[in-house]
C-alpha cells in the first residue's frame, strides 16, 4: 500500500517475473509482484474464470468495446463483436504498423498462449545471444525451466487416433507429401487432460474452444506453476490492478515506484508510491521498453545508455492459411493446443519454424492454420512521444516483407504439390496474410546491449530488467522456454552476487 517500503519489488508476473518471484522467495527475500492484470480467479456468472473463443465477452479483451480478433474476417466479413469495456485477459495494443498481443493478469502471456514449451534451436541461440554461456543454458538453465514449467509431450500414438487432432495430422500429411519435416512441440498444456476430455470424461477447455481468452483447465499457466510455489514460500505479496507508471532513484537508495489502481473498466481509482530497495522489470518487451524509455526521455533515470528502446522484433510472425480439398475434412472438434510444427529452418534462403494452427469453430472448414516464425532481419525501436507522453514503435507493416517470402517457400509449395490454395478471407478482404501482427515481441531492453550480461541496468544499481524485452527481436521458435530459461540463469548470478 501507498508509502510502503519493501526489500524486492518485480513489475509484471509473466515469464520473466514469476521466475524472479520464485527464486527471490525461495533465497528468503521478501518479495513483491505487481501486476496490472487481474488475478483471474474468480468464475463469472457463467461458472468459469475465462470465456471461450466461439462467444467472447468482456472478459476476453484489455479495455476494448469491440473484440480484435487475430483473425479478423470470415467469407471476407468482419467477424468481430462489441462487448463492454474491461480489463479482459488479451491486450490487442496498436501501434501505427502492427497490433502487438499480450496476455494480462496474474501470470501474463502464460494466461493466454497455445502453451507451446519449445527449445531454440542451440545454433541460433548462439548467434543472437553471444554473450550467453550457451553451455551452461542447455545443461542447467533450459532444463530447469522446463521441468519448473511443467512441460510435457503428447503420447504420439494418442495423437495418431484422437479426433481433436485430425487437422494437425491433415497438415503434417500435407507438409511431408510436400518435401517438409515435422516435430512433435512440447507443451505446458496437460496431455493427460487432454486425453480425458476427447474421453467425455472432464469439462472440455483445450477441446472446449479455449485458449487466447484464457483457459479454464488443462493449462499448467504460471499461476499454477511458479508463483504458486513462490507463494508457498510464504514470502510472497501480489498486488494485481495496479500499473507501474514510474520509477525513479530514491533519495538514500533503492528506488520511487509510482502505481496506479485501476478498477475493472480502466478508470484510475488510486494513486500511490512505494519504496524498493531492488526493482525487477519484467513488463515484457513491450512494457518494460515502453516504461525505460519514458523514464530515460523525462530525466527520471538519467543513468540509462542509448540502447534502451532498441532492437525490437516480432519473432518474424506471419499467419496464413490453407484451403483444403472437400474429401479432406479437418474436423469440427480441434484442439486449440498446436502438437506439430513444420520446421524448415535449415533452409538458409528463408529459415520457418510454421506451427499448425488450430481452426477451433466447432465447425468444419477444411483450413489448414499456421502461424510462422521466421529469421526476419528487421527491428524497431521505441520513442517517447513528448506531445502525448506516450511511447511508440516504429515497425512499419512492409517490414514483414521477409517474413512473407520464407513462408511463400513453404506454403507456396504446398499448395503447388496438393493443388491448394489459399484462404484469402481471413485476414481482410483478398489478404492472404496475416502481416500486421504479433505474438511474440522480443527485445527493446537487449542483454549485453541496454543491460549488462545478467539484466542489470547500468547507472542504476538494483534495477534490473528480467522479461521478453532482453531478447534481441528473434529466437526462431515459440520464445517463453527462451525467456524463462534466461531469467533463470540471470537471477541465479544476481541472487548470488548482488544480494547480501
Ligand atoms: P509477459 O508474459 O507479457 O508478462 C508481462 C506482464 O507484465 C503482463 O502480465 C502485463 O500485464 C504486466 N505489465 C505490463 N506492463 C505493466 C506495468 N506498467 N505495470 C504492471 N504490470 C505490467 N509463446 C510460446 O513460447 N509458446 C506459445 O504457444 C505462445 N503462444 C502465444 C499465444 C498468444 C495469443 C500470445 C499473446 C502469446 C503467445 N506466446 C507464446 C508468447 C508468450 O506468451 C510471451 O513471449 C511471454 O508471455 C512473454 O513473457 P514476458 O515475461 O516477457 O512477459
Amino acid at each position: 500500500s501507498d508509502g510502503d517500503h519493501v526489500p524486492a519489488l518485480v513489475v509484471g508476473s509473466g515469464y520473466g517475473g514469476a521466475v524472479t518471484a520464485l527464486r527471490l522467495t525461495q533465497a528468503g527475500i521478501a518479495t513483491s509482484v505487481v501486476e496490472m492484470g487481474m488475478a483471474w480467479n474468480t468464475p463469472g456468472p457463467d461458472g468459469n474464470v475465462f470465456c471461450d473463443m466461439i462467444k467472447p465477452d468482456q472478459r476476453s479483451f484489455w479495455l476494448r468495446t469491440r473484440t480484435d480478433q487475430p483473425l479478423g474476417y470470415f467469407l471476407g466479413i468482419p467477424v468481430n463483436k462489441p462487448i463492454g469495456r474491461y480489463t479482459g485477459v488479451l491486450d490487442s495494443e496498436a501501434f501505427s504498423g502492427i497490433r502487438v498481443y499480450q496476455g494480462r493478469g496474474l501470470g501474463g502471456g502464460s494466461l493466454v498462449n497455445g502453451a507451446m514449451a519449445v527449445l531454440p534451436k542451440r545454433e541460433y541461440f548462439e548467434e543472437i545471444l553471444p554473450s550467453v554461456d550457451a553451455d551452461a543454458m542447455y545443461r542447467t538453465y533450459f532444463p530447469r525451466a522446463m521441468a519448473a514449467l511443467g512441460v510435457n509431450n503428447v503420447d504420439p500414438a494418442w495423437f495418431e487416433s484422437a479426433a481433436c487432432y485430425r487437422y494437425a495430422r491433415l497438415s503434417r500429411d500435407e507438409a511431408h507429401a510436400s518435401g517438409y519435416r515435422t516435430t512433435f512441440i512440447p507443451s505446458v498444456y496437460d496431455f493427460a487432460y487432454m486425453a480425458q476430455e476427447q474421453a467425455n470424461a472432464v469439462a472440455r477447455s483445450a477441446l472446449g474452444s479455449e485458449v487466447i481468452y484464457g483457459n479454464n483447465h488443462g493449462k499448467r499457466s504460471l499461476d499454477k506453476t511458479y508463483l504458486a510455489a513462490a507463494a508457498a514460500t510464504g514470502r510472497l505479496t501480489v498486488t494485481t490492478q495496479h500499473v507501474v507508471t514510474a520509477v525513479a532513484p530514491a533519495n538514500g537508495g533503492g528506488y520511487v515506484v509510482t502505481l496506479t489502481q485501476l478498477g475493472t473498466t480502466g478508470d484510475a481509482v488510486n494513486t500511490k508510491t512505494v519504496r524498493a530497495d531492488r526493482v525487477f522489470l519484467a513488463a515484457g518487451s513491450v512494457g518494460t521498453s515502453k516504461l525505460l524509455v519514458a523514464m530515460k526521455a523525462t530525466g527520471k533515470l538519467p543513468g540509462l545508455g542509448d540502447a534502451v528502446g532498441h532492437g525490437w522484433g516480432n519473432n518474424g510472425n506471419v499467419m496464413v492459411a490453407r484451403a483444403n480439398h472437400v474429401w479432406q475434412p479437418t474436423g469440427s472438434l480441434q484442439s486449440a493446443m498446436p502438437a506439430v510444427g513444420i520446421d524448415n529452418w535449415a533452409d538458409p534462403a528463408g529459415p520457418v519454424f510454421a506451427e499448425i494452427a488450430p481452426f477451433p469453430s466447432g465447425n468444419e472448414t477444411w483450413i489448414s492454420l499456421y502461424l510462422a516464425i521466421t529469421k526476419n532481419p528487421h527491428r524497431a525501436r521505441f520513442v517517447y512521444n513528448a506531445g502525448t507522453g506516450a511511447v511508440d514503435l516504429t515497425w512499419r507493416t512492409e517490414q514483414n516483407q521477409p517474413s512473407i517470402d520464407a513462408a511463400s517457400r513453404v506454403f507456396d509449395t504446398i499448395n503447388r504439390r496438393q493443388a491448394t490454395i489459399y484462404r484469402s478471407d481471413l485476414f481482410g478482404v483478398c489478404k492472404v496474410w496475416g502481416d500486421d501482427l504479433t505474438y511474440h515481441p522480443l527485445g527493446g531492453c537487449v542483454l549485453d546491449q541496454a543491460t549488462d550480461n545478467y539484466g542489470r541496468l547500468p547507472g542504476h544499481p538494483g534495477l534490473y530488467v528480467m522479461d521478453g524485452s532482453l531478447i534481441p527481436g528473434s529466437t526462431g521458435v515459440n520464445p517463453f522456454v527462451t525467456i524463462t530459461a534466461l531469467a533463470e540463469r540471470n537471477i541465479e548470478k544476481i541472487i548470488s552476487t548482488d544480494l547480501p
